[in-house]
Parts: C-alpha cells; structure tokens; sequence
C-alpha cells in the first residue's frame, strides 16, 4: 500500500485499476447522457434519395444554360411524394424542400430566381442552373458503411438525431456503474430533521448522488453508519453489492474512524491512502474483489473535490467513455491565493473572461468546510504540488464543474 502521494500519481493508480464496460442496450428515447458502447455504422444512406434543399423548380442544368430562358412547367413534387415521373426533357417541374428529386433533374433553381407565368403554364429563369446546384445527393450526410459514431461517444441530442436518422431505435450503450454511498459519523443527522446539540446534518450522502448522477453512475443504495466499527461494517456490506463503493468521512486519524479498519476486516487490498493534496488528504482508495472503493474524508468540500478528482473520472473509466479525464482551461489567478509547497491544491473559484483572457479567483472564503464556497463556484483551480506560491497574474488551469 502506498501513502502520501502525489495526486497524479494516485489518479493513474486508480484509472489503472478499474474493470471495464458492461454492455447493454437501451431504448434510444433513453440514451441521453448515455455511453456508447459500439461504433454506429451507417446501415443505409441519409439522406436515402437524392432531394431538393430549395423549394423552387427541378431541372436538367442543360435545359436553362441561360439566364432569360422559358420552359414549359410539367408538375410539382411536394415532400414525401413516393412515384415521381421522370423529368420530360426541356421541362421543369415544381419541387419543395426535401422532395425527391426527378430522375432525370440535376439541378434545383430557386423560387427566389424563377418567374411563374401561371396562365402559359412556364416558368422563366433569371439564372442559368448548374448542375448539382441545391441538390442534396442520397449519402452526403452519412453515407452507408461509414461509421458515424465512435464507441465511448456521450450522448448527447445531436446524436439521437443521428439514431433517429438511421433507424437505431435500441442504442448499444454501457451499463451504468451501480454506485454504493456510505456515509459515517454519529454527528449527522437527515437533511429533514431539525439541528440537535453537536449534530449536523448529512450534506455529503445527497451531494455525492448527485456527482454520481451527473458522472454517469447509477444510485446502487445510500447507507449510513454511525461511528461504531460493527455499524460501519454492516453498512459497508449493505453497500457492497454495486460496482463501486463510495464511503465519506472515517478515514483519516481520530478515535473513531473505523472505516480503513473495517475494509481491511472485509479484505479490501488498500492501494493507497493519503495523497499530497488540500483539501482530501485522507482520501483511501483499494479494490474489495474487482469492486473500486473509495474512502472520500467527510468534509463536504474535501467529500466533493475528491469526487471530481478521482471518482468522476473512474466512472468514466468503467463506463467505456473517450474522455476520462476533465478538460482543463488555461487561465489567468486574480487574486493571490495562499498555497502550500508539497500539496496540489484544488481551489473552489469563480471564472470570467477579461477580453480573451480566462480570468480565476477564489469563490470566497476557504476551507475543506466551506461548502458555500463550493457552491458559488465556476470550478476547481489547480495549483499543483511544485509551486511555492500562487501570485496575482500567475498562469494556472482551471477545471469547469458540472
Ligand atoms: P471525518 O472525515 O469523518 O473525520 O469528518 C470530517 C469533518 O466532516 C467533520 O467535521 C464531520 O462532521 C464532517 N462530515 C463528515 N461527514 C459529513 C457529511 N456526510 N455531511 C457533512 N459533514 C460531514
Ligand atoms: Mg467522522
């Protein structure tokens, strides 16, 4: 078992350390938000016959070299007509948006350079065609035997219209990781009940389900253990049957933290615990079976910051997804902060653009329990464990929040 590490080297021992993607199906007015589990191939055309992008008139470009030139109207062709005649050569016909072209038409003329004379039954054009002109040829937007979407892909609504297009109307996806959260400490109390003398109410068990809502992860059971190690095993093998396990607070050094004990008892193999970080030093992080566990210390900032340091990206590890890990923006600190030389700190802050420039700063007073802090802020700013100081004007990155 390690202890005290960086946090890169931490999160590489957790990525490294994760069973990999279920596959499932799910109906596709379902699959948002969901991981694809396979590539999609196009099965057939889209569009699936060549069709107007103009409401106007359908020609043969040979028919109207000319601006100026009068061809006899031979028919209209509305969206969703299923036997167009072909196009009699030197005629044109009347053509909407996403009809299907005529055999025979090569090129579409706009109603904006066409005059009708209704009474001859003509049409004058005041623009010589050109073939292929506001024609949208069947495949051009996803021709059959391409691959449209990548494996790993998060869904999102332009890719249900993609499925939708193609007919996928069962979406291969990855199985949503069942997620345990076990919180610990005889100080809380619901969120509903009324503050007694020395409680406090349970912030992180609701939190934590929302990150794992918002990571991909599926609620597998909240449990909640007071500070005894038979009631902190009981939870814990309550919570055991998910794909993960998440535990809040007990980790870290006092009389009554029970849970790296207690998940030792229960055979866990401890990869790590302590890593050189602010807020979440205490964080534990081993396998029980193939099953990740994670100790998260149980102040809600640290609860948090070591969710979306180390658990998100483990969600997205299990779910199969291209991008594990956040993307970081470059930006520019506002304000000094205080930093600790040997410890990456995540810094709770505000963002705005000042011209082009990311500008950062703090989101008011700091601290693993100031979770009003959290709340106000844009994202996490990273000081990694090198710097010696974070001044006004220094360059750092910058991890939106979801
Ligand atoms: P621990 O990690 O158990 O030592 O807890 C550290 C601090 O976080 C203590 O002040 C706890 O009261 C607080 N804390 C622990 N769990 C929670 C929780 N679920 N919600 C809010 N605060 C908590
Ligand atoms: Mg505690």
């Amino acid at each position: 078992m390690k202890t005290f590490i960086s946090f890169p080297e931490a999160r590489d021992i957790v990525l490294d350390h994760l069973p990999g993607p279920h596959e499932d199906h799910i109906a596709l007015d379902m699959a948002l938000g969901k991981t694809l589990g396979r590539p999609i191939v196009a099965a057939e055309n889209i569009p699936p016959f060549d069709n107007s992008a103009m409401d106007g008139f359908a020609v043969r470009a040979q028919d109207v070299p000319a601006p100026g030139t009068c061809l006899p109207l031979a028919g209209e062709i509305s969206a969703g007509c299923s036997d167009t005649p072909p196009l009699t050569p030197g005629a044109c016909v009347r053509i909407m948006t996403g009809a299907p072209l005529p055999d025979g038409a090569n090129a579409v003329l706009p109603i904006e350079v066409a005059e009708a004379h209704p009474t001859e039954n003509s049409v004058t054009f005041l623009k010589a065609a050109i073939p292929g002109n506001h024609v949208r040829p069947a495949g051009q937007d996803m021709p059959r035997g391409h691959t449209v979407l990548e494996a790993g892909k998060v869904l999102g609504s332009a890719d249900i219209a993609v499925l939708a297009s193609l007919g996928q109307v069962q979406v291969p996806i990855t199985r949503p990781p069942g997620v345990s959260i076990v919180t610990t400490g005889n100080e809380l109390i619901e969120p509903s009940e009324p503050l007694r003398p020395g409680k406090i109410r349970n912030a992180n068990g609701l939190a934590l389900a929302a990150q794992i809502a918002t990571a991909g992860g599926q609620l597998y059971g909240q449990f909640h253990a007071p500070d005894t190690r038979e009631a902190v095993r009981n939870a814990l093998e309550a919570a055991r049957g998910g794909n993960m396990l998440v535990i809040s607070g007990g980790v870290s050094v006092g009389e009554y933290d029970f849970v790296k004990d207690v998940l030792e008892d229960m055979g866990l193999s401890m990869l790590f615990w302590r890593v050189r970080q602010r807020p979440g030093k205490p964080l534990v992080f081993g396998l029980l079976g193939d099953i990740p566990v994670f100790g998260l210390p149980g102040n809600p900032v640290s609860s948090a910051v070591c969710f979306e340091a180390y658990v998100r990206p483990a969600l997205a590890g299990m779910l199969g997804r291209q991008n594990v890990l956040p993307r970081l923006e470059s930006a520019v600190l506002d304000k000094h902060i205080p930093k600790k030389r040997g410890l990456h700190h995540f810094v709770p802050g505000q963002a705005w653009w000042v011209d082009r420039t990311l500008t950062v700063a703090p989101a008011g007073p700091q601290g693993s329990h100031i979770v009003s802090s959290l709340a106000r802020a844009d994202g996490l700013i990273h000081l990694p464990e090198l710097l010696e100081e974070a001044p006004a004007g220094m360059s750092v990155s910058f991890e939106r929040l979801r």
